[in-house]
């Protein structure tokens, strides 16, 4: 919990409301009410048999946790009802978030408009003339778009912004941070939220394949679709957990986001009022960042990576630019899926491995959303016009 001083009453506020909402058999209800009937949940395990076929030869088995399943496309939605739910049990009617390609933005702008809430999304202007769509979307759900014109006008100005907000306004206001990142007791609330991926994948991996799986993959960005699904087999030692960052145009260089595969960029340090690795420069500022997928494209990285980065018991490795776009197109081709960039990534790893795959092996990538949001990424990086 490194936060300034005049956030340190807000932060004991959630981190108190909090423990009490876990124990709200009501609130409690009415979020898996939600879940279930809105959010989409649980969302389906597919075993992809095509692309197992074409990567192994039926050596092994591929099963895709189908989060881009969720309402609005991606797993953010989970964290934004289970927020604006906590918000309105602490009585807050005022919902504030970040938002870098436009997600987390728009899930946050659903859930207020569900819950009859007003919201303000900070946006760095940089990301507002890149992502116009999500920003008329988020207009069309009743929000606010709050240019961001500090810094590097992106994502982590957008972040800085909205704690501004906070420090000023907390009485009736809620920060919904976006991903398991931030001052705690945020870290925590969003792993916790998302933890219902890894819950409902055990289940539904000992239902399909009578075992547990030998690895799982998810991409990192800030780390909650990741940590999301890892939270339910972190005490099976015999399951691999294999987090994978944007390696963006290669580890040379600082056009990557890669914080904790050993790279001579990322140290120790603290961003958004977190204590975890953190790409900077040799004096200490934060790096700037580039991934061809935006929900990857960040500085920092949610501590308890970090944690079990330290420790070993995840590993993390990278795929850049051109090997996620190649398997954003084999997903495409074998299975009719269209993934997000960001979850690209984690099948990019799978395709990287393959021929190193054991027969017999169980392997769950987290598909953690939809790519119609990146048609057009993909277009330009492919150098086509549409
Ligand atoms: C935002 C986003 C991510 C990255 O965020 P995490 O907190 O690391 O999960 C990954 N995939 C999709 C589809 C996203 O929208």
């Amino acid at each position: 919990m490194f936060a300034p001083e005049t956030l340190m009453p807000a932060l004991a506020e959630v981190e108190a409301a909090y423990e009490l909402f876990g124990g709200d058999a009501h609130w409690q209800s009415e979020y898996r009410r939600l879940l279930e009937t809105y959010n989409g949940r649980p969302t389906p395990l597919y075993e992809a048999v095509n692309l197992a076929a074409r990567l192994t030869g039926g050596r092994a088995r591929i099963f895709l946790k189908r989060e881009d399943l969720n309402h609005t496309g991606a797993h953010k939605i989970t964290n934004a009802l289970g927020q604006a739910l906590l918000a309105r049990f602490m009585g807050k009617n005022r919902l504030i978030a970040e938002t870098g390609a436009g997600q987390h933005g728009v899930a946050t702008a659903t859930a207020a408009a569900l819950l009859g809430m007003s919201c303000d999304i900070y946006m760095g202007t940089i990301d507002m003339e890149r992502q116009k769509p999500n920003v008329f979307r988020m207009g069309l759900l009743g929000a606010r778009v709050v240019p961001v014109e500090s810094g590097g006008k992106t994502l982590k100005d957008a972040v800085n912004e909205a704690m501004r907000d906070w420090t000023k306004s907390v009485k009736d206001t809620h920060y919904a941070f976006g991903s398991a990142l931030g001052p705690h007791p945020f870290p925590t609330i969003v792993r916790d939220f998302q933890s219902i991926i890894g819950t409902e994948c055990r289940a539904q991996i000992l239902k399909a394949a009578g075992r547990l799986p030998s690895e799982i993959v998810a991409c990192v960005g800030g780390g909650s679709n990741a940590i999301g699904i890892f939270s339910a087999f972190i005490k099976d030692n015999g399951v691999k957990l294999i987090g994978v960052e944007a390696g963006g145009k290669g580890l040379r260089g600082n056009q990557h986001a890669v914080r904790l595969t050993p790279s001579p960029h990322a140290k120790p340090g603290i961003l958004h009022g977190a204590y975890s690795y953190v790409l900077q420069d040799r004096d200490g500022q934060i790096a700037d960042t580039h991934s061809v997928s935006a929900g990857l494209d960040y500085s920092g990285i949610g501590p308890e990576h970090a944690h079990l980065f330290d420790t070993g018991r995840a590993t993390y490795t990278f795929a850049t630019d051109k090997e996620a776009v190649g398997a954003f197109k084999m997903l495409c081709e074998t299975e009719g899926i269209i993934p997000a960039l960001e979850s690209s990534h984690a099948a990019a790893y799978v395709i990287k491995q393959a021929a190193k795959i054991k027969k017999d092996s169980v392997i769950v990538i987290n598909l953690s959303g939809r790519g119609d949001k990146d048609i057009e990424s993909v277009a330009k990086f492919l150098g086509t016009d549409i």
